[in-house]
């Protein structure tokens, strides 16, 4: 009986060692990974850079306190800022954290304004923000919410995709849009250009904010550094997480300097956030990333990917019910329970996917994934749907 909360109905499988796009578990067993720790290990696993900057990090201070300068969040700040719309730079510890920033700066912003009342934000169904209090108000699943008391107040929910729908909601005391650009555990749903452009017209019509969630689908994932770049639009803030760190516990929440500019001593903080050991490593991914070519690489990849994938589906059209996503933030439809067939690639096969929301089979790779570990991966699904197949015409026969 382990000792840990129960909140995961976790695998056996421990991983000891990881290279590149493998993970390695006790019995030296290789796994190929298209899971990525839910899209943190962006630069896969054991990249020398990033382990020489944590190292060297180590022997300097671990921590200090956000009172005093941490001169290596300073540098990722000043570097985000100057690669990004943002001019302002909040860092946390995880992706909910992002996104609470993200929340209080929004409702911030119109109480220093004297506007009290503009404390709602509209937000999507199928969304996923995190698991604070918060967080799963935003997200407004029934499901996280359910047992935890009355959620927290001022989020409305409508359907991503009609701009209709939203615009409906908007009143005179809602402050913000939020929205995930790629939905991730929702079911990998990419928002449209036109959904974007719509809902940046909306906010600049009724004086909203448009905040963004991009812990999952941001730095560099789609293809582009941020997701809603392939839309054309800039918002007012975006949460961003998981790949910041590239495994080392990382978040950020970026805005404009206005939207920012009340957000003065006193208004919120983070005994962790942003510590010297997180930035020196946040430095190093970044490093990567804004390397020239790597994200043209995440492009190109994504692309190989979505014409594997559509192969796939001509083969096996029982199977494989819609293609979704973008970039190397990939979803599959499957008609299979996708919980199964995770468990079954896993097991069977050796790779590593992770199910989303509407029977969705997510494929999360490290951004530095290859054309043949690509092909690796889809002859990993095909074998994995031939099986299906052979058990049920066997079953079949027997009946
Ligand atoms: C994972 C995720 C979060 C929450 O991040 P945590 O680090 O688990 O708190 C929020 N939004 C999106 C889109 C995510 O994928």
């Amino acid at each position: 009986m382990s000792a840990l909360y129960g909140t995961y109905a976790r695998s056996d499988l421990a991983f000891e060692q990881g290279k590149g796009m493998r993970l390695y578990d006790q019995h030296g067993r290789q796994y190929l990974d298209f899971y990525s720790g839910i899209a943190v290990n962006a630069l896969g696993h054991g990249d020398p850079h990033i382990i020489t900057a944590l190292k060297s990090a180590t022997e300097k201070v671990w921590h200090t306190s956000n009172v005093f300068t941490i001169p290596e969040q300073e540098r990722l700040g000043q570097r985000l800022v100057d690669a990004t719309f943002a001019d302002a730079v909040f860092f946390t510890n995880s992706g909910a954290e992002a996104l609470e920033c993200a929340i209080k700066t929004a409702r911030h912003y119109y109480w220093a304004k004297g506007e009290v009342n503009r404390y709602e934000i509209i937000a999507f169904t199928g969304s996923f923000h995190g698991r604070t209090l918060g967080t799963i108000a935003a997200g407004g699943n029934p499901s996280y919410l359910e047992g935890f008391g009355p959620a927290m107040p001022g989020f409305k929910h409508t359907a991503p995709g009609d701009l209709d729908a939203a615009k409906a909601l908007i009143g005179p005391q809602t402050c913000a849009i939020l929205i995930e650009t790629v939905q991730g555990e929702g079911g990998v749903t990419a928002m449209t250009s036109d959904f974007m452009q719509g809902l940046r017209a909306l906010c600049d019509k009724h004086d909203l904010l448009l905040i963004l969630d991009e812990v999952q689908c941001g730095y560099g994932r789609t293809g582009r550094f941020f997701a809603f770049e392939w839309s054309g639009i800039t918002p007012d803030i975006v949460a961003v997480a998981k790949a910041v760190g590239g495994g080392f516990p990382l978040g950020a929440c970026l805005a404009k300097s206005d939207v920012a500019a009340s957000m003065v001593p006193g208004t919120h903080g983070s005994t962790y956030g942003g510590n010297p050991l997180a930035t020196a490593v946040g430095n190093a991914v970044l490093d990567r990333i804004l390397a020239p070519g790597f994200i043209d690489h995440v492009n190109q990849m994504g692309r190989k990917l979505a014409w594997h994938l559509q192969q796939l589906a001509q083969k096996y059209p029982d199977y494989v019910l819609e293609l979704r996503g973008k970039g190397l933030l990939a979803g599959i439809k499957i008609a299979p329970p996708v919980r199964d067939f995770v468990a079954r690639l896993r097991d069977d096969h050796h790779m590593l996917a992770i199910g989303a929301g509407d029977n969705v089979l997510r494929l999360i790779p490290p951004l530095i994934v290859t054309e043949v570990e690509i092909e690796e991966a889809i002859g990993k699904l095909s074998a994995a749907f031939d099986a299906i197949k052979a058990e049920t015409a066997s079953v079949s026969a027997v009946e």
